[in-house]
């Protein structure tokens, strides 16, 4: 639509698009709002359209997503249980791999809630490489992390594993997480698409952007675009480091797509001492927002403990993040 377009305007555009047969998905910005339209294309509809009052143009979309895709979006941005993403600040979510009991959990809430974080992380369903490892504290876990909001305040994010979960999920959690290993499961995806929570999908081990925007497209088209997505590390040759950051995503997806982009430097490098300069790295290129796991003992966590930071690191790096300038889109 014009920038000015009243909301008349918009909505005769509504209305049409639906006597035609398609479902309209409106995105109405501080400047400038978008009826987007998912379907076959009959020909004719875009001289039709562009003939209505307050259109400014009708843009036909190749890329096979479609709603994530950027056009002439503004950028994403979104509130999340009081934590904002996508904003002019980036985002911090932090906290454990996995919640392990109460006082763990409180703990690292504390030391977030200090740090400036907005967000606290935690596992309570764990996708673990064996079915003979710890596989979280299941909604026990969840509980956990709304008592830790409930004390600070803090918005809380946790991964969801099976479709059946997702409601339970959804009622503990202020974000969904979407696992690595999970970014192709198509009916979670669909699922997570159906709820109105917002979703935090990590890029999948070996797959490319496409496949990443796809994934992302799946959930969009349930009607939740409220997605945030996350590189954290892809398999490459290289074994020095658990995966290879591919810090070109975060240009490459901010070209693709309106939604937030975030980096999750522990998972990408499994490591603590190499976290703090990733995560430099991540500011630098513009992420909208970061993930990192802590532990009040890191040599004591029951997974993930190698990559995780403890307090006085965790302070230490959110105290000098200020010092990266962050490069604007
Ligand atoms: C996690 O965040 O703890 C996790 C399992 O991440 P990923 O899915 O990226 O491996
Ligand atoms: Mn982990």
């Amino acid at each position: 639509m014009e920038t000015g377009a009243s909301p008349a305007q918009t909505q005769a555009v509504i209305a049409e698009v639906e006597r035609c047969g398609f479902t309209p998905h409106p995105i109405i910005g501080a400047h400038l709002s978008v009826v987007a339209v998912v379907g076959k294309h009959p020909g004719q509809l875009k001289e039709h359209f562009e003939s209505f009052d307050g259109v400014a143009k009708v843009q036909l979309i190749d890329q096979p997503y479609k709603l994530v895709a950027k056009a002439q979006r503004e950028p994403s941005s979104f509130d999340c249980g009081g934590a904002l993403v996508g904003g002019p600040t980036i985002t911090v979510a932090a906290g454990p791999c996995a919640v392990e009991n109460e006082e763990q959990i409180l703990a690292c809430a504390e030391v977030v809630k200090r740090s400036g974080a907005t967000m606290l992380r935690g596992g309570a369903f764990k996708p673990r490489s064996s079915p003979y490892s710890f596989q979280g504290m299941g909604v026990e876990g969840l509980q956990l992390l709304a008592e830790a909001r409930r004390r600070t305040g803090l918005a809380i994010v946790s991964e969801v594993m099976d479709p059946r979960n997702v409601e339970v999920c959804a009622e503990y959690c202020d974000m969904l997480q979407i696992g690595a290993r999970n970014m192709q499961n198509f009916a979670l995806l669909f699922e997570v698409g159906k709820c109105d929570r917002p979703v935090f999908l990590k890029r999948g081990l070996a797959a490319t952007i496409d496949e990443f925007l796809n994934a992302a497209e799946y959930i969009a088209s349930q009607g939740n675009d409220k997605i945030v997505l996350c590189e954290r590390g892809i398999r490459t040759f290289e074994t020095a480091t658990r995966n290879t950051l591919d810090i070109n995503a975060v240009p490459v997806l901010k070209r693709l797509t309106h939604l937030p982009v975030a980096i999750d430097p522990s998972h990408a490098v499994g490591d603590r001492d190499l976290v703090p300069p990733i995560t430099w790295a991540a500011v630098a290129a513009g992420a909208d927002m970061l993930m990192l796991e802590i532990h009040p003992n890191p040599s004591k966590a029951v997974s993930d403990g190698a990559q995780s930071l403890d307090f006085p690191a965790f302070e230490k790096l959110m105290a000098g993040l200020d010092q990266v300038p962050r490069y604007a889109y």
